[in-house]
């Protein structure tokens, strides 16, 4: 699998930056996961709105599909300038039906409901879900293909749940809205003390923090979750790529 990052920021995307978005690429397979603020932007730097094959959102706050009506608008133009004609699916929960309805439009995307209790096939990827502790339901994303693994947190406060769902993968992707000294239990966010934590706890291979807050000294977030994991630590940045 192949990792863009293409939005990292939590909440609101910094200056030229966009917020939650990532491309994730296998066997010419391209699943786009959020859709956040300036996404749709600076996603055209490495895949263009009609090539991508399908959507996953994680949850309905608008720093995570603020740009699913753009991308519905790019799709819409796009029609008429090229000869690629297909319904995007975009798949999201149904536990908020006015986020849900949003994923639809005409004949250019098609909301999918996936159910979480049950194993999602999109492509290549088997996706496993997990509901986060946030303000909203909001679930994380465990994806596999060709026996590599890779977890996306989504937004969550830390909770228990996650070491044995982010088990042994090759790469974890963790939010990490806060700094260590704060405490993320009621806005819903880890802190970097809590993602280097989770990290140890489920021995992964690589721990990639994103959801970064536009405050502080970022490289402040590597030290401290380094001081719980001793394995590979980096902070998201716009344009990274990974190979899983
Ligand atoms: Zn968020
Ligand atoms: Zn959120």
């Amino acid at each position: 699998m192949k990792l863009t990052i293409i939005g990292l920021w939590g909440a609101y995307p910094k200056v030229n930056e966009a917020s939650s978005g990532y491309l994730l690429e296998h066997n010419g397979f391209k699943l786009l996961i959020d859709c956040g603020s300036g996404v749709l932007s600076k996603m055209q730097n490495y895949v263009q709105p009609e090539e991508l094959d399908a959507v996953l959102i994680s949850h309905y706050h608008t720093d995570h599909v603020a740009d699913i009506g753009v991308l519905q608008h790019a799709l819409l133009v796009k029609s008429y300038l090229t000869d690629i004609k297909k319904s995007l699916p975009i798949y999201g929960h149904n536990l908020d039906e006015e986020g849900f309805a949003q994923l639809s439009y005409k004949e250019f995307t098609k909301g999918i409901s996936y159910n979480p209790d049950e194993t999602l096939q999109i492509g290549p990827f088997t996706i496993q879900f997990l509901k986060t502790k946030h303000p909203v339901p909001c679930f994380a994303f465990r994806i596999e293909a060709d026996g590599k693994s890779f977890v996306f947190t989504a937004d969550s406060a830390y909770q228990p749940e996650f070491v044995e769902f982010c088990q042994d993968v090759d790469l974890l992707l963790s939010e990490c809205n806060f700094y260590g000294n704060m405490n993320g239990e009621n806005a819903g966010h880890m802190t970097s003390i809590e993602a280097g934590k989770l990290a140890r706890e489920a021995n992964v291979k690589h721990l990639i923090l994103t959801h970064l807050p536009q405050y502080g000294d970022l490289q402040q977030l590597l030290k401290e979750a380094s001081e719980e994991y001793s394995g590979p630590i980096h902070l998201a940045k716009m344009g990274d790529v990974w190979n899983i």
